[in-house]
């Protein structure tokens, strides 16, 4: 310790200020905090302590960009950086061009540091910064980011970090659609035992409240869906009282503010990713409707076994028995739960024939007709993925409960708090570093953009 001091007055002078502190305190969490306040001081002052060395060295002057003629010695010049231990300040030489040149001043120590010339912010806050802002509303990412480290940032510079670093993973992903395109095949490491596990694709749409058009604040919330999907291993787990339940490994999701066709390329990216060419079973696994079940035909249906998800369908033949039997009698019940029970066990073709006997009957009305109609259309349609009891022999489930509950978490959590509306740029930047972070690819965003880490 005494060496230390005798080395750096400036130190010296912190740590017995610190000592003294850590006297006076009596209860042990007050002595934690207030060496732990010690410790960020004694960092900050470290750094500025050997930025204050450095800048004394000797400058090794460049030539100016524009003319060529050497840079002349200036004043020195403050300069700061905000990083997770806090603000650091230092004073370095500046130059400039002896004949007047635009360049601004030129400060060869900051380049050597690897800053950028507006630089103000260390990249390891920008991450922390955009982490926090991936789960809680900007504001709240403030107090956050203040009380785990001595960073005071605003809500709009975070709200900044997020704008470049989200464009930078648009801009990635657009790059890797392209190279797919092109025939590049990118693909995810994947262990072994999960690898052997089925492989999980299912997809939703969820609604986002957005400002009108033109993004002013006032004015009608204008609804629109994102489409989000899931890939994942499913794996099963024992449960405290002795049960298996299916469990999602592996997860990896997909979203996209657009129609069925900007979903598209985006899930056959990140299926291939997965290594849905080499698993052993494929599983695609949805609700009706909404354009899903035409890009399964169109992408999936040769890789993947459909399920059609079983309580949709049971909703539907429900549906069904009200409009043929009377929803209030006794007989619609019966009919629907022998029915429901006939798709559990795989005598789909049982429902299909009681169907069209109905059909048959002169004296159906015009609107029960074709609500029944509809039904058998629907069943005949998804007659392979409605196979309930192989698809239990398998292990495979015949809810899309899961994908959609990984679906909505997406989005629900972060972007429908109360009150929250936006922008499509502000909530296009902020879902794609949502997904970075769901798919362990949040770092490598960050590793991309900067250079410099705390
Ligand atoms: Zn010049």
């Amino acid at each position: 310790m005494s060496c230390f001091r005798a080395s750096i007055p400036q130190v010296g002078s912190l740590l017995q200020e610190s000592v003294t502190a850590i006297g006076n305190t009596s209860s042990l969490s007050t002595m934690m905090l207030v060496a732990w306040r010690f410790a960020r001081r004694l960092t900050v002052a470290l750094v500025e302590e050997e930025l204050a060395k450095r800048a004394q060295r000797p400058t090794e002057w460049t030539n100016c960009e524009r003319c060529g003629k050497k840079l002349e010695n200036k004043e020195f010049k403050h300069r700061q950086l905000t990083g997770l231990i806090g603000t650091v300040h230092w004073e370095r030489r500046v130059g400039r061009c002896r004949d007047g040149c635009e360049i601004g001043q030129v400060a060869p120590l900051d380049r050597e540091l690897g800053l950028q010339p507006n630089q103000r912010t260390s990249a390891g806050l920008k991450r922390a910064a955009c982490a926090l802002a991936v789960f809680v509303p900007f504001e709240i990412a403030v107090v956050l980011l203040k009380l785990l480290t001595e960073a005071e940032v605003s809500p709009g510079s975070i709200w900044n970090w997020v704008q470049a670093a989200g464009q930078a993973s648009m801009d990635r992903l657009k790059q890797q659609l392209e190279a797919l395109k092109d025939g590049q095949e990118s693909s995810e490491k994947i262990e072994a035992a999960i690898a052997a596990l089925p492989l999980l694709v299912g997809a939703d749409g969820v609604m986002v409240p957005f400002r009108p058009q033109g993004g002013k604040p006032n004015g009608r919330t204008v609804w629109r869906e994102v489409k989000v999907a899931v890939l994942a291993r499913l794996s099963q787990r024992i449960t405290r009282t002795g049960k298996q339940a299916s469990q999602l490994v592996q997860r990896r999701l997909v979203a996209v503010l657009g129609s069925i066709d900007d979903l598209s390329p985006r899930l056959w990216l990140e299926a291939r990713r997965q290594g849905m060419m080499s698993a052993k079973i494929v599983v695609w696994l949805c609700d009706g409707g909404r354009g899903f079940w035409r890009l399964f035909r169109d992408r999936f249906e040769q890789h993947a076994q459909g399920i059609l998800d079983f309580y949709h369908v049971a909703q539907n033949v429900w549906k069904g028995a009200k409009v043929w039997l009377d929803g209030r009698t006794k007989r619609s019940r019966r009919w629907f739960t022998q029915a429901r029970r006939k798709l559990r066990r795989g005598q789909a073709n049982e429902v299909l024939a009681d169907l069209q006997a109905a059909l048959a009957l002169n004296d159906l009305p015009d609107s029960a007709r074709k609500t029944l109609q509809n039904l058998y259309n629907y069943l005949d349609t998804h007659r392979d993925h409605i196979d309930y009891a192989r698809f239990k022999a398998l292990g495979l489930p015949i809810g899309s409960g899961l994908v959609e509950s990984a679906c909505k978490w997406l989005i629900q959590q972060r972007f429908k708090g109360v009150g929250m509306r936006w922008s499509e740029d502000g909530f296009n930047h902020l879902l794609h570093l949502r997904l970075d972070w769901v798919n362990g690819r949040f770092d490598d965003l960050f590793a991309l953009t900067t250079s410099p880490c705390c």
